[in-house]
């Protein structure tokens, strides 16, 4: 809870307003000067507003009673190791996960185009730290994942790929479970007030927290931080700048019958526009045969602006020939922010150290390796920083 120089967010009366909600008064509800005003911004009765403290609690309560002790921006894997792995170990702490979209699991997406599923974003895992390999067991055993394939034609004997089931998303799905989360939630800027930080959401609502995890990629980071004119030190600062992504146009399309790709259903591509292709059905995540085509990040980069639909039409016609089947659907995704491509080379960045900022944390597949895996080990060390800074302050 917010303590200092508590003061009501409607009226701004820190000495006569019972309601006493921990904000200072440069966050005072923007155009809100009475109790009237406020209840036609959150569309209650005029009747019903009655300039009495009673009425401003109810107020504060339904527009910005949003406060936590921990607040994640993305939930991806990332952001839900994080939150899952905090609340594991600390009951006592709110945590509240938002993210933009409308599923679970970021860059671990499905989609469906009638009976077809696909995977669109990361196809499968590998597994390299030990403590990585014994969640993947885990993951395994609740029967949300399974080992894919360890080679396939022209790459024999590799390390395991597993897959989520029954799509990659089940992953996310398992390790949301008894988390909150708010979903379609946008963060338009974030800002530290009173010893924490104040979140602010697309359509106006604010979120005070006393600790911030941001694992959006790292562009998207920067940009939220210059939002809240967010000073970093000048070493972090040039850390961030070095991180880089590649994007990737992504085809999912429907087949007329199931595809000639050989068992296990991965073709992965050295030369041309397309870098892999994916048969969904053999994957086990589609019922109709259905595959995934990812571009190459070069032919991304060149052509992420262009008409989608052409796009997709050159990108079916280049995967023809290792089909064997007609393409009776398709549709287009691009990831802007698809895999990074040069990575920090820590978990995550304690941000806020050497500055006077609140505790703020950023993670994500950019600090611990580019790739889902990454994306865990960073919000398991997310979490780890935040659990410590909170002990060291409790
Ligand atoms: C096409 C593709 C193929 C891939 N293939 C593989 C693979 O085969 N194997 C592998 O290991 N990895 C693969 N990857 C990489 C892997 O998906 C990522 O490394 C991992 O999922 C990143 O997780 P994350 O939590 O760091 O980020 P994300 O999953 O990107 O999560 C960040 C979240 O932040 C949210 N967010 C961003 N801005 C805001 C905002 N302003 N307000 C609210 N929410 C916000 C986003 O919606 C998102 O959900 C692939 C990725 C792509 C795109």
């Amino acid at each position: 809870m917010f303590t200092e120089n508590p003061i009501c967010l409607v009226c701004v009366k820190s000495q006569t307003c019972l309601a006493k909600y921990v904000f200072s008064a440069k966050d005072r509800l923007h155009g809100v000067k009475s109790g009237l005003d406020a209840g036609t911004k959150f569309n209650i009765a005029p009747g019903a507003v009655k300039q009495n403290l009673v009425n401003h609690t109810k107020i504060i309560t339904m527009s910005l009673e949003q406060q936590t002790d921990i607040l994640i921006i993305g939930a991806g894997l990332a952001g839900l190791s994080a939150a899952s792995d905090i609340s594991s170990k600390n009951t006592q702490l709110n945590i509240t996960i938002v993210d933009k979209g409308r599923g679970l699991g970021g860059r671990l997406a499905g989609r469906r185009i009638k009976d077809a599923t696909f995977d669109h974003g990361a196809q499968f895992m590998t597994t390299r730290d030990t403590k990585f390999a014994a969640q993947v067991r885990q993951w395994i055993d609740e029967g949300v994942a399974e080992e894919w394939y360890s080679s396939f034609p022209g790459q024999s004997n590799s390390h395991a790929r597993y897959r989520g089931k029954p799509t990659m998303t089940g992953i996310a799905k398992q390790l949301a479970r008894g988390l909150n989360i708010k979903l379609s939630t946008t963060v338009t800027s974030v800002y530290a007030s009173n010893n924490g930080w104040v979140t602010e959401l697309y359509g106006g609502d604010k979120i005070f927290s006393r600790g911030l995890i941001i694992t959006s990629p790292v562009p998207q980071t920067l940009a939220l931080l210059a939002s809240g004119n967010i000073s970093l030190s000048l070493n972090n600062q040039e850390r961030l700048q070095r991180i880089k992504y590649e994007s990737c146009i992504a085809v999912m399309a429907t087949l007329d019958q199931p595809s000639k790709i050989s068992a296990p259903g991965a073709l992965a591509l050295s030369d041309g526009p397309i870098a892999w292709i994916s048969d969904n059905q053999q994957k086990g995540v589609s019922k109709v045969p259905a595959v995934t085509i990812h571009a190459s990040g070069d032919y991304s980069a060149e052509h992420f602006n262009d008409d989608r639909t052409f796009i997709g039409q050159q990108l079916v016609h280049l995967a023809l020939p290792h089909l064997g089947a007609a393409v009776t659907d398709f549709q287009v995704h691009g990831w802007r922010y698809s895999k990074p491509i040069t990575v920090d080379n820590s978990p995550c960045i304690m941000a806020c150290e050497s500055t006077d900022l609140p505790p703020l944390i950023l993670a994500g597949d950019a600090f611990a390796g580019p790739r889902v895996e990454g994306a865990v080990l960073s919000g398991w060390a997310a979490a780890e920083a935040m659990l410590e800074h909170f002990s060291l302050n409790s």
